[in-house]
């Protein structure tokens, strides 16, 4: 079994205007869809970020692939280094942190190959990593704040205008009541932090049993984290990323018994050895995007273990693919501390063949089938594609996407 073609097809997704502490996400989201087929007629798929740097790296690696054995991800690594000796970081100035472009590359692909391997042999994933501790996986309800969606943008909104607690509280409930969420993330940096505090207390009131967890994004100083780790004490199960950078992290991580997660200052293996030598993070955030593909992610799962770290899981937007080879993922880290993010509830659009994964009490079934156990549904692929290529932006920015709703917004990060 060789590869014999790689297919890459960008698609936008009706997205809603979701608030983050740099910006506001606009009228789409951005993917691209990796289709390898082999020469004996299998085809493995993946979905990974949609944004102009990634899909140039995604074409300009592509045709290195030719060729290749899907069972064997060293070569691939190779191919791909080889394919893109200055490719750099993936993600736009605005970001606030970055992904080399070769780890998100071969990530992608090492998903497609996975499936492949998962395909041939008539196994899931997640027996390809290890074997599965669990069967079902845990989500967190995704909490935002959130404009209305304007009327010029293409595509349903959910919930219309999400600006205070109180409003919060109700999204929570909906998404809660829906889908069973046992665990809920509110994406802060957004309000101010008294306003988002508020949010916190009444999300407890509301939810007495629910695990909760707010992302601010870097959004505070040190000072204003540490007062709020006072205040949440006892009320969160982690706070993610709270102040800008490892130095800041290790800060106040001293100063407070609060478990402090991170996506943002511990994104390469390196990293996690600086988080435990200065204290700075407690729970680390597996991504199979941009840790290497499922293989890396599950390494950074031992590497956690070995550092007495969490594991929770990251999530971007994403469609059907992505949710399943997070899926595997999870089932195959056997240190997985916590449910993981997952924005699925946020689009009604997928890829996916078939019905759409319904979570239950908030929990999701690891597919079963060959591969990653989803097959590609071609006509809805076409449609978003399609969208794409009306669609004049290539890229995301959340900074200057805000513009249309606050023309004098001024990023700052930490803001309070
Ligand atoms: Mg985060």
């Amino acid at each position: 079994m060789r590869v014999a073609t790689v297919r890459i097809t960008p698609i936008a997704v009706p997205d809603v205007p979701l608030l983050n502490t740099k910006g506001v996400h606009g009228a789409y989201f951005l993917r691209s869809i990796i289709e390898i087929e082999t020469d004996d007629g299998l085809v493995g798929v993946s979905e990974t970020y949609g944004q102009a740097r990634c899909l140039f790296g995604l074409q300009q690696a592509a045709d290195a692939l030719t060729g290749l054995d899907p069972f064997n991800l060293n070569d691939l690594a190779r191919r791909v280094s080889d394919a893109l000796p200055d490719a750099g970081g993936i993600n736009g100035p605005t970001m606030l942190t970055d992904h080399k472009a070769v780890d998100v590359i071969y990530g992608a692909f090492e998903i497609a190959c996975l499936d492949l391997q998962g395909r041939a042999l008539g196994r899931p994933v997640c027996d390809l990593l290890g074997g599965a501790v669990r069967d079902e996986v845990g989500f967190a309800g995704y909490l935002f704040f959130k404009f209305a969606k304007p009327s010029d943008q293409f595509g349903d909104d959910l919930f219309g205008e999400v600006m205070s607690p109180n409003a919060l509280v109700e999204e929570a409930e909906a998404l809660a009541g829906e889908h069973g969420f046992k665990s809920l993330k509110l994406k802060g940096g957004v309000l101010e932090p008294e306003l988002e505090i508020e949010t916190m207390l009444k999300l407890r009131e509301r939810f007495p049993d629910h695990a909760l967890r707010i992302d601010p994004m870097g959004a505070w100083r040190v000072e204003t984290a540490a007062g709020i780790c006072k205040t949440l004490g006892g009320i969160l199960e982690y706070l993610e990323d709270p102040v800008r950078g490892m130095d800041a992290m290790a800060e106040l991580a001293a100063q407070t018994d609060m478990p402090l997660a991170t996506n943002l200052v511990v994104v390469e293996f390196e990293q996690v050895f600086e988080a435990h030598r200065k204290g700075a993070v407690q729970i680390v955030l597996s991504d199979h995007h941009y840790w290497r593909g499922a293989t890396g992610a599950v390494t950074l799962g031992r590497m956690c273990a070995a550092a007495e770290m969490g594991v929770s899981m990251h999530s971007n937007t994403h469609l059907g693919i992505s949710l399943a080879a997070m899926l595997h993922v999870a089932s195959a880290t056997p240190n997985l501390s916590h449910d993981c993010d997952t924005h699925y509830p946020w689009t009604g659009h997928d890829v996916v063949e078939g019905e759409r994964f319904e979570f239950r009490d908030g929990r999701l079934a690891v597919p079963r089938g060959p591969g990653l156990g989803v097959s590609l549904d071609r006509e809805a692929l076409q449609q978003l594609h399609a969208l794409y290529r009306e669609n004049s932006v290539k890229d995301r920015d959340d900074t200057e996407e805000i513009l249309r709703y606050i023309p004098d917004y001024v990023g700052k990060v930490p803001r309070w």
